[in-house]
């Protein structure tokens, strides 16, 4: 099978007052139709700027991004316009994302009305259509995002996202500011729209145990680069990398199978203006050889598994 978005190599330096911040660095991994991939590591790790460079919203460093074989970066504009309706971007905070001046009629319409050209009672059947997708109605119509619950508002985001019939949605911690109860309902809701829809997700998240209930596969991120990636199954059960490892024996009741003790993650993630040399992880590895600080352990490859870690056989 052909994947749907393949990256190749993306990188995403920030040049700031205090230095390059290189919060994406040299990363690849293709997505396959159909599949819902998991991105995570803790914050600050590059996540949400890998989502946002997915799709352009912000510009790359270097590198290639292809959507069904065709490079996003390398395309007109219009080119480029015509492919974007087939992606969509939710985020963590629908309060922010949602313009509180504008009726829920006008932010679901408004892709559509910018995109494509529809007679007004078209487009007000569509948004009722898109409402009902995802748990609201036509009484929501004429409402501003703050009449609206926090799940609510994440359903709106929702909607809008979908409205331009995608094949691709990014989530960026779409639950991560929701109440827990409310969490479960929003990520059924998300599950219950792939199938319906038959729709490929990039989910991004801090949060192991959403990507466990939600995710095929998993990708875990370090300061800018990939560590670990597999299936979901099988990274939970054997995960190979110590900064996987210490993630997973953080999630309260969780016992991957190989786990004798906890490894709790000390100290923050550096930062990526002046990361460390070798594995960036070093620093903070509970198993560190000196080999670690030296040299940068390449990604390696085994059937569905990669793993970058110097201690590791593939
Ligand atoms: P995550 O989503 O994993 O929390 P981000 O992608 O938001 O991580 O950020 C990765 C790094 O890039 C962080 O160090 C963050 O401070 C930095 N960063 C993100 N956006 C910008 C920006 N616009 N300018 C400068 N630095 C940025």
């Amino acid at each position: 099978m052909e994947p749907l978005i393949e990256c190749r190599v993306l990188k995403k330096y920030f040049n700031t007052d205090s230095g390059t911040v290189q919060a994406v660095d040299g990363i690849s991994f293709s997505i396959f139709p159909g599949e819902t991939v998991g991105l995570v590591g803790e914050s600050g790790c590059g996540k949400s700027t890998v989502g946002r460079t997915l799709l352009k919203l912000i510009q790359p460093s270097a590198g290639e991004v292809l959507f069904e074989g065709e490079n996003i970066f390398d395309m007109d504009r219009n080119r480029l316009d015509r492919l974007k309706r087939k992606m969509g971007i939710v985020f963590q905070n629908p309060y922010s994302s949602l313009n509180p001046r504008m009726k829920v009629a006008d932010i679901v319409a408004e892709p559509i009305r910018t995109h494509r050209k529809y007679k007004k009672d078209e487009i007000r059947r569509l948004v009722i259509g898109l409402l009902e997708k995802v748990g609201l109605n036509r009484e929501h119509l004429t409402r501003f995002p703050h009449q609206f619950s926090g799940g609510q508002r994440q359903r709106i985001a929702i909607a809008r996202s979908l409205s331009l019939n995608p094949s691709f949605l990014i989530f960026d911690e779409p639950t991560s500011a929701l109440d827990v109860s409310v969490q479960a309902q929003v990520l059924n809701l998300i599950e219950e729209l792939q199938e319906q829809n038959h729709l490929t997700y990039l989910f991004i998240t801090h949060d192991l145990d959403v990507v466990r209930h939600i995710a095929d596969r998993v990708m875990v991120m370090y300061l800018g680069k990939l560590v670990e990636s597999g299936p979901v199954p099988e990274v939970f059960e054997s995960p190979q990398h110590p900064y996987t490892k210490a993630l997973l024996s953080a999630i309260p009741g969780f016992e991957p199978g190989i786990r004798k003790e906890r490894e709790l993650l000390e100290g923050e993630v550096p930062s990526p203006i002046d990361p460390p040399p070798g594995c960036r992880f070093h620093p903070r590895c509970p198993v560190v050889i000196e080999k670690c600080g030296q040299i940068e352990p390449e990604l390696k490859t085994n059937r569905q598994r990669q793993v970058a870690c110097h201690l590791c056989e593939m």
